[in-house]
């Protein structure tokens, strides 16, 4: 994790709304719209349909540069352009959980609660009030007595971000969170709270690849530069534990269900292998020993439950234990111990119930497949073309128009 980009604000991207007001020989007015910024930063913007109160009703997909708009969804609708932060990511607010994050666009869902929404369901309370002072001013231009230009200045924005000084009225900057990821299945940019989410574009869950790619080859790292098989086997047991409980919390969260059985879930410990497999195929038809054998379902059983031991009985052979296990090889309070080999055989267990539990987990929420068709089709065109390295020495004018026909 990068602790020490937790929480620092990054200014907005600047730039300028400038809306051009004309009246044609009919009489008519006309307003057009452009966004324009020519800042050394990365820059993005997207735009969305809001009443003219300032409330947005729908995203706005834009074509090329000058291309008409497609139609809004309720007449009178006014075009909003929302402008990136100085890093090119927008920072994105969930109305059901409150909760903020940052990603680069077309967000689809909550990564914390995984309510599903449009991008304009997701604007921060930052950025609905930046709607609602645009919509005021572009209704004050096309109100003016006279023809001319008016400018939002988001440069001022820009600049006034990280300093101690009085903000100007159109001022929203966003802020990096804990976790930065790009999804594994979509390859889109996540900034969140915390560490697990969902990713907010496609719907993926991040923990499995956090497990697989981080987790489990970080705990086999010690074990292989010599850390104590027991601690090892112990770290295993607890990371899947926080695994497995964020997805029954999900699936729970999301599920109508008798209160007995969201009681016993939210309290389930996972130790209990057979118990767990149990719960999550009745509840969920989810099986997370799916194409494992009996040898290595009775296998991870028992290393769950020699985790048990280390973690109760500070590795002394119990009652419980005895019984459970059915191993013969120890006596009662004998001290068990665990070998390196033994403790990857369960890292790779683990891995194998971790990827059923993701894979049925998203066989109920499927997450969205355009941008993860999109990211595999990048993926082979890049694979197939080797691109020459290099950026442009000027970063390129963005400018985007739309004209608005008044009456
Ligand atoms: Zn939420
Ligand atoms: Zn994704």
């Amino acid at each position: 994790m990068n602790v020490g980009r937790e929480f620092q604000e990054i200014a907005h991207c600047g730039g300028q709304v400038i809306f051009n007001v004309t009246t044609n020989s009919e009489g008519r007015r006309l307003v057009q719209t452009t966004f324009q910024g020519s800042r050394p930063v990365p820059m993005a913007l997207y735009a969305i349909y809001a009443l003219p109160q300032g409330i947005p009703v729908s995203d706005l997909p834009m074509g090329g540069i000058g291309s008409p708009f497609p139609p809004p969804p309720v007449p009178g609708c006014v075009p909003v352009f929302i402008g990136s932060d100085s890093e090119g990511k927008f920072g994105f607010q969930c109305e059901r959980c409150g909760q903020y994050w940052r990603a680069r666009g077309g967000v689809t869902i909550c990564p914390y609660c995984g309510v599903r929404g449009d991008r304009h369901n997701f604007l921060s309370k930052a950025q609905r009030l930046y709607v609602k002072l645009y919509c005021h001013r572009l209704e004050e231009a096309f109100a003016a007595d006279d023809d001319g230009v008016h400018i939002i200045d988001m440069d001022a924005v820009a600049d006034a971000a990280g300093k101690d000084v009085e903000k100007p009225p159109f001022y929203f900057a966003e802020q990096t969170q804990q976790k930065q990821f790009n999804c594994s299945a979509c390859g889109e940019f996540n900034d969140i709270l915390g560490r697990f989410a969902y990713c907010s574009v496609c719907g993926t869950r991040n923990n499995f690849s956090e497990f697989e790619d981080v987790i489990v080859p970080a705990i086999r790292e010690e074990l292989n530069q010599g850390g104590g098989p027991a601690g090892c086997l112990k770290d295993l047991g607890s990371a899947f534990d926080t695994f497995v409980g964020q997805y029954t919390e999900q699936l729970i969260q999301n599920r109508p269900m008798r209160s007995a059985r969201r009681e016993r879930i939210l309290k389930m410990r996972f130790h209990d292998l057979a118990s767990t497999r149990r719960e999550l195929l009745g509840g969920f038809d989810i099986d997370i020993c799916e194409g494992m054998t009996e040898t290595a379902i009775a296998s991870a059983t028992r290393f769950f439950q020699r985790r048990h031991v280390y973690e109760h009985n500070g590795g002394e052979v119990d009652e419980m234990y005895l019984r459970d296990s059915g191993d013969t090889s120890v006596r009662l309070k004998q001290a068990i111990r665990e070998t390196q080999s033994g403790v990857h055989e369960f890292a790779n267990l683990t891995l194998r119930m971790a990827r059923n539990l993701h894979r049925g987990f998203h066989d109920i929420y499927e997450p969205i497949k355009g941008p993860i068709d999109r990211h595999e089709v990048e993926k082979k065109r890049l694979a197939a073309f080797q691109r020459p390295t290099g950026q442009l020495d000027n970063p390129p004018v963005h400018t985007a128009k739309h004209q608005l026909r008044g009456s």
